[in-house]
């Protein structure tokens, strides 16, 4: 077992790292502090038909309540977050109820968004169930999507614990298995470049990857996102640096449509560009042919859709991003482990736009 201890300047938590963790939930609970009157668990349809009812297992002496919401991103809306909150008024849950966050980021966003308002804040854990949720699940950013912009409804709340069952990755898609990985890989290039090297080494084939060195990579991943959470909790600073690859990332899920291409997998390209950008900006001499390398092997595109067009590309990062005198404010890397925030002039960023879509 693997425990990282996540000094949140609001809150001190510990992640547990377990193959098989899922099934002793009970244990966990019982060291709270004050005791959970009820459980309200929350999950997606997906999840619910594999999980649940092992999770459920050992827990049959508490009183357990089920928020079942239909797998996917769309569900990280208001209708569900009200529909949970429904669920909980009638199941009377109160100040000392506890809520289970059974699933993938989805869930653990919205479900943490329920703990944080319901009756003004409830405990939560959290049970992450993919691998993009090493990320997602540490650091107490809880949210819904609003029509007019993801995770716009929102609030940092951090949970009691988080309980991580690898086994879980067993069942994973393998788009799913390379989503959340690009969230690891990426923090060895924002933060440690023996960890990068370490996964470069290791990590050959995502849906084989030996347990000893699943859990080993998920505890440096986290403890590099929990170093960066404990120095800057609100995102004033260098909690920034995480969103390394994002903005042409997130341009291309909208442009492509939310569900076409996962987030990991266009953060990939994402900072394929942050890269291209970088060696002109900073002057410096990156590996980014081995990384295409090593990425393709994994079975990731490293080209940009060619289906996107760069201007309307361009636009939706400088909506996203709030573009300031023709600038917009990225992640660059200046060597592997070293990046920094810079505002990029779009004339240079629309350039790699289109060298990238030669
Ligand atoms: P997800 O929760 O939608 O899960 C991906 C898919 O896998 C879903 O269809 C889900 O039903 C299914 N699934 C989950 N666990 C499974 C398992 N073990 N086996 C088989 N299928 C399983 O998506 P995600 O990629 O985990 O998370 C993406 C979300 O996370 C986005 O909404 C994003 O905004 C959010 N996010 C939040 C943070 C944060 O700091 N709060 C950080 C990164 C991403
Ligand atoms: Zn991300």
């Amino acid at each position: 077992m693997q425990v990282i201890q996540v000094e949140a300047p609001s809150k001190t938590y510990q992640v547990f790292v377990k193959s098989g963790i899922i099934k002793e939930l009970a244990t966990y609970i019982a060291q709270l502090e004050k005791k959970p009157t009820s459980l309200f668990i929350i999950t997606d349809s997906i999840v619910e038909k594999l999980y649940l009812d092992s999770v459920k297992q050992s827990l049959n002496h508490l009183k357990i309540y089920e928020g079942i919401i239909p797998s996917g991103e769309a569900s990280k809306s208001f209708e569900q977050y009200e529909r949970l909150l429904t669920i909980a008024l009638q199941s009377q849950l109160d100040r000392h109820s506890l809520i289970v966050a059974l699933g993938g980021g989805v869930v653990g966003d919205i479900a943490g968004f329920v703990a944080a308002t319901y009756m003004r804040g409830i405990r939560f854990i959290q049970v992450p169930t993919t691998l993009l949720a090493q990320d997602s699940s540490v650091g107490g950013k809880v949210a819904i999507n609003h029509p007019l912009g993801k995770n716009m409804i929102g609030a940092f709340y951090q949970p009691e614990m988080v309980l991580y069952d690898p086994t879980c990755f067993t069942t994973l898609p393998s788009e799913e298995l390379r989503s959340g990985f690009a969230e690891v890989y990426k923090h060895g290039l924002i933060n440690d470049e023996l960890f990068f090297d370490w996964l470069h080494k290791e990590i050959t084939d995502l849906t084989n990857i030996e347990p000893i060195v699943i859990e080993e990579m998920l505890k440096r991943s986290i403890e590099i996102k929990a170093s960066i959470v404990k120095a800057d909790e609100k995102e004033s600073g260098i909690r920034a640096y995480l969103n390394l690859g994002h903005t042409l990332g997130h341009a291309i899920e909208k442009e492509l449509g939310y569900g076409k291409m996962t987030h990991g997998e266009a953060v990939t390209i994402g900072i394929l560009f942050a890269m291209n950008v970088s060696e002109e900006l900073l002057k410096c001499s990156l590996p980014i042919q081995e990384l295409k390398l090593w990425l393709s092997k994994l079975g990731y595109s490293t080209e940009l859709p060619k289906i996107l067009n760069s201007k309307q590309l361009l636009n939706t990062m400088k909506s996203d991003k709030k573009a300031e005198n023709g600038t917009i404010n990225m992640v660059l890397m200046r060597e592997i482990g070293k990046v920094c925030l810079m505002p990029v002039k779009e004339s240079t960023l629309l350039k790699h736009l289109e060298k990238m879509l030669e």
